[in-house]
């Protein structure tokens, strides 16, 4: 980061205004901070090259830490756990030796630890980031010429990185199903269905892919009392 910096000092009046102008000059500007993009940014700068990583969302991490691999994995996990007590409440049936009662689950609570998850390990990136000197840029990166790469805040302001090399792990997103709204709330992607603030007790799956049946098969089913009432589609 090249720092140029004015100085139109007024002594008498004893006021000081400083301008400072920040322009960022990389060997390697990568676009994307999942796990493409902030271990190859990570690499990149313990090699020696100057590195920028812009990011577009608030936390680093990708579709992996933020609402992928690792949410799924923790809300996976709780829902394994609440399927064992479940089972032992059953006991009495004669099914297993320990009996539970009074089991019931708090989703909220258990939201709650998965976005702490979440957030540990994605300021766990930033930490990275700062340790190997990696530059993080806030922005919808743009390539913007042969060696230029623009970065676009939310609020509109622009920051210009003159670049070497651009690496591009811009990674995936949810794909629109056509005539559906994806809302969140009652039309979930798997970002959704991971947030949910009710078990739903009946849900269509459309798409029987991995994340799919390891949405319906692992969390919905365990989570609910009422197995088996996810018709996969
Ligand atoms: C529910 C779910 C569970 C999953 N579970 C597993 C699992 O158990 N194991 C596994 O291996 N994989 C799993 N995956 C897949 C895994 O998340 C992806 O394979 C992985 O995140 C891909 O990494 P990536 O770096 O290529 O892209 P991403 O993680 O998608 O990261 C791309 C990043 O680029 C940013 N970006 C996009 N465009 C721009 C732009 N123009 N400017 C700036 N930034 C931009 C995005 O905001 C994002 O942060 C799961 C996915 C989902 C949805």
């Amino acid at each position: 980061t090249k720092l140029s910096v004015q100085f139109p000092i007024i002594l008498l009046k004893r006021k000081i205004t400083i301008f400072v102008f920040v322009k960022v000059d990389a060997d390697v500007t990568v676009l994307g901070s999942g796990p493409g993009g902030y271990v190859a940014a990570i690499k990149a700068a313990q090699l020696g090259f100057k590195t920028v990583c812009v990011e577009k969302n608030d936390t680093l991490g990708g579709t992996c830490l933020n609402v992928g691999c690792i949410p799924s994995k923790d809300v996976i996990q709780y829902s394994c756990l609440f399927k064992m007590f479940y089972l032992a409440t059953l006991s009495e049936r004669g099914k297993l030796c320990l009996t539970v009662t009074g089991l019931r689950l708090n989703l909220e609570k258990m939201m709650e630890q998965k976005s702490n998850a979440v957030k540990a390990l994605t300021g766990g990136i930033a930490h990275l980031f700062k340790q190997n000197k990696v530059v993080h840029v806030q922005g919808h990166g743009k390539i913007t010429g042969k060696n230029q790469v623009t970065a676009i805040e939310k609020d509109g302001s622009t920051q210009v990185i003159t670049t070497k090399n651009i690496l591009i792990a811009t990674g995936s997103e949810v794909t629109p199903f056509p005539g559906i709204e994806i809302d969140e709330e009652t039309v979930v992607s798997s970002t959704g269905a991971l947030s949910l603030k009710s078990v739903p007790e009946k849900m269509v799956v459309i798409g029987a892919g991995v994340i799919g049946v390891e949405l319906v098969r692992n969390l919905f089913n365990l989570l609910s009392t009422h197995f088996n009432c996810c018709p996969v589609i």
